[in-house]
């Protein structure tokens, strides 16, 4: 007797269709398993990381973080700095004696450290240890600057959440996942040659 599942034009019966899905289903899950794998053995697990060029500045890298100080700090490009004696991301716009006095400064924590390196030319280092991710100084550098001072997430401060809560809360939704192994990205700059 003909077998009643097999179509009429001469396809595969409903069992060898089921055997046939099941195979593709398996096949994925080990090809998914395999891709992990093969991940893992090359350390490329995904870490959380925004984006400079998306970034509008609104301050909640500084606020949202689970990490007290936040995991995002301001990074220094050097290669993009004009080493610029009057730093927009360094001195309040209205400030009129180019000194180091805690009042002309737009970073609410000292953590910017200005240094004379030759006439015109003073250098920027951000201590890492004061920041606290607030971006007035990426904002000021972008506005009135070469934009080298930036914000990243620093990979050895942060948890890598399952669900980053600066993320979520991103007006600009600067935030993705990116490789472990390659986890920065800098605005107008190869981050490969950052220095
Ligand atoms: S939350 Fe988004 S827009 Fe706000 S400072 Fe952080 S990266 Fe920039
Ligand atoms: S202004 Fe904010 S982001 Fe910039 S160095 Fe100071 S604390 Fe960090
Ligand atoms: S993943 Fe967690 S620790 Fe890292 S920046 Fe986001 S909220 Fe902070």
């Amino acid at each position: 007797m003909e077998d009643s599942s097999k179509s009429k034009s001469g396809g595969m019966n409903r069992r060898e269709f089921l055997n046939s899905g099941l195979r593709f289903t398996i096949a994925i899950g080990v090809g998914a398993v395999a891709v992990r794998l093969l991940s893992r053995s090359q350390g490329r697990q995904m870490v959380w990381q925004l984006d400079p060029a998306k970034c509008i500045q609104c301050g909640r890298c500084a606020t949202n973080c689970v990490k007290t100080p936040s995991a995002v700090k301001c990074t220094h490009v050097y290669s993009m700095c004009g080493y610029c004696d009057l730093c927009g991301g360094y001195f309040r716009p209205e400030t009129k004696d180019l000194t180091t006095a805690a009042e002309n400064q737009l970073c609410p924590t000292s953590a910017i450290k200005r240094k004379y390196i030759e006439d015109p030319f003073f250098q920027y280092d951000i201590d890492e240890a004061l920041c606290i991710g607030c971006a007035k100084c990426v904002k000021g550098c972008g506005s009135f600057g070469n934009g080298s001072l930036q914000l990243q997430i620093r990979q050895d401060l942060c948890d890598n959440c399952n669900e980053c809560a600066i993320a979520r809360d991103c007006p600009a939704g600067a935030f993705s996942r990116v490789p472990s192994d390659s986890p920065y990205i800098f605005s107008g700059y190869d981050s490969k040659k950052k220095g």
